[in-house]
């Protein structure tokens, strides 16, 4: 199974890859937890990305493009995985599309977890109360442009796979096990 996880920062993207993860034994792939790990590690790629993440933009989508590559030629991943924060720009998810067609893979289905702005802030914020400021990006102002950032470069994403039959979307605003159930039902 592969699969696309889509939705703004906050909407529950890395909770439900986690339990997925069990579900089908297959890996999560988030571009959000490779590039802190680049970063805590001070690697080339994590020096150059460390200013870029913690003012909230993005990263080069060909920086991305080929880390996710890389990661799916990995033995894990040969039975599937699940995109978590991949793709991010319409031209991200070209180069997927592409990437895959080289391969000789397709996706399954892209999961859209919707949920309301006003939460997701809320939401965020618990979430770096809670762990102490782990993450750099994890304050209101950061948070604001993050979600302005998907208004502006992902939410077309829910277009293109529209377009492309892909899309399944759930609501991210109903208790985690719901939210997991929804994203069951609607790819099997
Ligand atoms: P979120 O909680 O916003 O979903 P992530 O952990 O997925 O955050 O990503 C954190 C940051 O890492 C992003 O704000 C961005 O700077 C960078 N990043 C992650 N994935 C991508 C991507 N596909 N393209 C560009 N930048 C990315």
């Amino acid at each position: 199974m592969r699969l696309v996880l889509l939705g703004p920062p906050g909407a529950g993207k890395g909770t439900q890859a986690k339990i997925l993860v069990d579900s089908y034994s297959i890996p999560q792939l988030s571009t959000g937890d490779m590039l802190r790990a680049a970063i805590a590690d001070k690697t080339p790629l994590g020096l150059e990305a460390k200013a870029i993440v913690d003012r909230g933009d993005l990263v080069s989508d060909d920086i991305v493009s080929g880390i996710i590559s890389d990661r799916m030629d990995q033995a894990d991943c040969a039975n599937g995985f699940i995109l978590d924060g991949f793709p991010r720009t319409i031209a991200q998810a070209e180069s997927l599309t592409h990437m895959l067609d080289r391969k000789g893979l397709h996706l399954d289905a892209v999961v859209e977890i919707k949920a309301d702005p006003d939460t997701l802030v809320s939401r965020v914020i618990n979430r770096a109360k809670e762990s102490g400021g782990a993450r750099a990006d994890d304050n209101e102002e950061v948070l604001r442009k993050r979600l302005d950032v998907y208004k502006e470069q992902t939410a077309p994403l829910v277009t293109f796979y529209t377009e492309q039959g892909l899309l399944k979307s759930v609501d991210g605003m109903a208790p985690i096990d719901e939210v997991t159930a929804a994203i069951k039902a609607a790819i099997e």
